[in-house]
C-alpha cells in the first residue's frame, strides 16, 4: 500500500504509534478490517496492565479484533496478533497495545465516544448509534472512568466536603457519596453506608489532606460523625439544615396520622377525610400554597388546635434556617423551649434530637454551606442510578456518576 494511503487511514481513525499493514473487507461481517501492529516506538513487549517493558512469553491465542468507530455506514475493526509477556509484577498477561485499554474489546476512540455519549444522550440513543448493548456501555464506562481517575487527582485542594448516602436498586442498596462544596463536583462514591466505607475515602485522601479539611456537612448518621472525628482532626461538622427541616416535616406527618386515626376510631368521618386531604397543605411551604390549600389550613386552625400547633412548630423551625447565625440561634433556643412543652409527642421527641445535634446545627448556621448545590448533585445521582439500571456492576454506576458529575468525562475523539 502506498505510504500516503496508510497515513490517511491512520488519521481517519486517530491511531498513534501504530503501523497499518493492510486494509480489507470482511464480507461475512460486513465490516472494514485494519490489520495493524504496535509501532516499534511503542514496543511489542509491554505488560498490558502496567505498560512496563517485559520479556515475551508466547504468541498468545492468535489474532484479536477491537471494534473502533464506524466509517460511514460500515463497522470497523482493528485486527492484530496478541502475544503474551511475563511481567515481574503481573505475571503472564497479554501485551499492551497503543490503540486500546487492557482487556478491552473496543479502541480508545470507541470507548471515549461511548463514555461521552452516555453522559450527554439517552440510553436508547447511545445503544442505537453505537450498536452495542447497555451492559457493554456499562463495562466501557467503568474502564474509562477508572483510567481517568488514575490520570486526574480530584482530591487536591479539597477543603469543604458534603457526605451523604443514596439508595439504589429499589432502595435495597446504598452508595456513600462525597461532594466538594467549593467546586460542586462529585469527588468520590462507593457502595455501602458505614464507617468502614467512608474510611476508604479518607485513606485515599491521606492524613495530610485530611488535616486540611475544614468543614464537613452531613445528615445525622452516626457513622459519618465517627469517621469524620477519627480522620479529620480540624474539621467542623455541619448538620445539613435540609435534613433538620425534613425531620420536622416527618414529625408533623406523624402527628397528622395520630389525629386522623383518633378521628376515625371516634367515628368522625368528615374530620378524618378532611385531614387526609390536608396532607399537602401541611407539607408545603406557605408561599407555595394554593387558595384551596390555604382554606384547608384555616379549617385545621379552627377545628384542630394540636395539629395546627404542630404546623406552626414546623414552619417556625424552617424560618430558623433562613435567619443570620446569631438571630437563628436565638430563635432556635426559643423554639426548643416551645417544642419541649408543646405536649405533642413527635415534637417533644424532635426537640430532643435537635438538642443532641445542636453543635452541628449551629455550625451549619454559622458557615452557611450551600446545601442547594449538594441537593442538586444528589438529585442527579438519583437520576443516574435509574439510568444505570441494566449495568452489570455498581462500578459502572459509580463510573457514570463520576463521568457526569466528577468532571472525568473524556473529550470526543480527535477534539482535544
Ligand atoms: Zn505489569
Amino acid at each position: 500500500m502506498l505510504l500516503r494511503q496508510k497515513d490517511l487511514w491512520r488519521s481517519v481513525f486517530g491511531l498513534e504509534q501504530t503501523v497499518i499493514e493492510r486494509v480489507f473487507m470482511d464480507h461475512d461481517q460486513g465490516a472494514i478490517i485494519l490489520r495493524v501492529r504496535p509501532h516499534s516506538r511503542f514496543g511489542r513487549r509491554r505488560c498490558g496492565v502496567c505498560h512496563r517493558r517485559c520479556p515475551g512469553y508466547d504468541r498468545g491465542e492468535g489474532p484479536r479484533r477491537w471494534r473502533t468507530l464506524d466509517l460511514g455506514e460500515m463497522m470497523c475493526f482493528l485486527e492484530a496478533e496478541s502475544p503474551r509477556v511475563r511481567c515481574p509484577e503481573h505475571g503472564v498477561v497479554v501485551a499492551a497495545v497503543p490503540w486500546a485499554r487492557h482487556n478491552a474489546g473496543h479502541t480508545y476512540a470507541f470507548d471515549d465516544q461511548v463514555a461521552w455519549l452516555a453522559t450527554h444522550c439517552s440510553k436508547e440513543a447511545v445503544r442505537e448509534l453505537m450498536r452495542i448493548a447497555w451492559a457493554t456501555v456499562g463495562a466501557i464506562i467503568e474502564r474509562v472512568s477508572a483510567d481517568a481517575k488514575k490520570r486526574m487527582d480530584l482530591l487536591d485542594g479539597v477543603r469543604r466536603i458534603g457526605i451523604d448516602e443514596i439508595s439504589y436498586r429499589r432502595g435495597q442498596k446504598y452508595l456513600s457519596v462525597v461532594v466538594d462544596h467549593d467546586t460542586g463536583r462529585l469527588l468520590w462514591a462507593a457502595p455501602g453506608r458505614d464507617e468502614k466505607t467512608l474510611a476508604e475515602f479518607f485513606n485515599l485522601l491521606g492524613p495530610e489532606r485530611c488535616a486540611e479539611i475544614t468543614l464537613v456537612s452531613a445528615d445525622a448518621g452516626s457513622w459519618i460523625a465517627k469517621a469524620v472525628e477519627r480522620y479529620c482532626p480540624n474539621a467542623v461538622r455541619c448538620m445539613d439544615p435540609f435534613h433538620v427541616v425534613s425531620w420536622a416535616t416527618d414529625a408533623l406527618d406523624q402527628l397528622r396520622r395520630e389525629v386522623w386515626n383518633t378521628a376515625r376510631k371516634d367515628g368522625q368521618h368528615a374530620v378524618a377525610s378532611d385531614l387526609k386531604g390536608a396532607r399537602w397543605a401541611l407539607w408545603r411551604n406557605p408561599e407555595d400554597l394554593s387558595d384551596h390549600q390555604r382554606g384547608q389550613l384555616a379549617d385545621i386552625a379552627r377545628t384542630n388546635r394540636p395539629l395546627y400547633r404542630g404546623y406552626l412548630l414546623k414552619e417556625q423551625l424552617r424560618q430558623v434556617f433562613q435567619l443570620p447565625h446569631l438571630r437563628a440561634m436565638d430563635m432556635l433556643g426559643r423554639w426548643l423551649i416551645w417544642a419541649r412543652r408543646c405536649r405533642l409527642a413527635p415534637f417533644v421527641h424532635l426537640a430532643k434530637t435537635i438538642t443532641a445535634h445542636l453543635a452541628a446545627i449551629e455550625a451549619a448556621l454559622q458557615h452557611r454551606l450551600s446545601n442547594a448545590r449538594l441537593e442538586a448533585i444528589n438529585t442527579r445521582i438519583r437520576l443516574i442510578t435509574r439510568v444505570a439500571f441494566g449495568f452489570r456492576s455498581t462500578g459502572a454506576l459509580i463510573g457514570l456518576a463520576m463521568l457526569s458529575l466528577g468532571g472525568l468525562c473524556p473529550a470526543l475523539p480527535g477534539r482535544r
